[in-house]
């Protein structure tokens, strides 16, 4: 696996793990992230998905938080562990409450769901997307791009979570396994719009360089297109790896932070144990 610098970046607050389909324990990523040097490491294991048995599931929410614990205060003055849920459209509402108690919340949207009902995951091969293209949405693209951008919204809108998880999640596929035109005015509309209204909720969005690590995109989400669109309207931004190793725990955050500096943002923010960190990006 590709590693390399971090750039000033010291937190790692987008991850996964044993918990739910994470590769490492909590107790790996903290040595990880302790050997790293960096000062925050937050766990954002997945809300549970009742429709794929996905997840965290309820009964064991309370373990993974108990685990996180031990591992804070084995840490404590070396490593600032913080324990949070990427909750899914999906997530149940108790499971959502219960998260609104941890110390922050991501998020984020995996599915869409049909006119019957039926959800379809985005991100998890390009076979599922295309057959739910084909069967939910009656073979059109973006019938579902606009799905996935209605149902996100709205939901994360009302949510109001610390991170806005990967926006265009959507597009994961597109790179390799292309099936929309993302220089289609139509979608690009669509996209402009989910971001213009996550912005105008005053929501923080990731940078998340998660799908480059797993080799499908050469670009961080979101798109270079709506991270211009961010930087017009002053949205802040933190710069997440969504790792699910505890080798890829800052995976791409240098790469990240040129993008962001050649788009035009002066400053990233992270997440510490202390709340948000404005860190100036250094233009060279
Ligand atoms: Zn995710
Ligand atoms: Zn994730």
């Amino acid at each position: 696996m590709r590693t390399e610098g971090r750039g000033i970046l010291c937190t790692s607050v987008h991850t996964h793990t044993t918990f739910c389909d994470g590769a490492d324990t909590p107790a790996a990523m903290a040595a990880a992230a302790a050997e790293m040097g960096l000062q925050t490491l937050g766990f954002s294991g997945h809300g549970y998905v009742p429709q794929e048995n996905f997840g965290i599931p309820p009964e064991r929410v309370g373990d993974y938080c108990e685990e996180i614990r031990r591992l804070r205060e084995m840490y404590a003055g070396r490593l600032e562990i913080l324990c949070g849920l990427e909750l899914d459209t999906q997530t149940p509402p108790s499971q959502r409450e219960e998260a609104a108690r941890l110390d922050y919340r991501i998020g984020s949207c995996h599915a869409v769901q049909d006119a019957a009902g039926r959800f379809w995951t985005v991100d998890d091969t390009p076979e599922l997307l295309r057959q739910g293209i084909r069967e939910g949405f009656g073979g059109d693209p973006l019938a579902l791009v606009r799905a996935y951008y209605d149902q996100f919204v709205p939901w994360v809108c009302a949510l109001r979570p610390e991170i806005v998880g990967h926006l265009d999640l959507v597009t994961k596929f597109n790179q390799k396994e292309p099936f929309i035109a993302e220089e289609d005015p139509r979608y690009r509309a669509l996209a402009l719009g989910a971001a213009d209204a996550l912005l105008e909720a005053g929501l923080l969005l990731e940078i998340n360089t998660g799908a480059i690590s797993r080799g499908w995109r050469t670009e961080p989400y979101p798109a270079e297109f709506l991270l211009r669109r961010i930087r017009e309207k002053g949205g802040r931004v933190t710069v997440t790896s969504d790792a699910h190793a505890a080798a890829a725990l800052t995976f791409g955050f240098a790469d990240a932070l040129s993008l962001l500096r050649e788009v035009g943002f002066r400053s990233v923010w992270e997440l510490t144990a202390g709340g948000w960190v404005e860190r100036g990006i250094q233009v060279n």
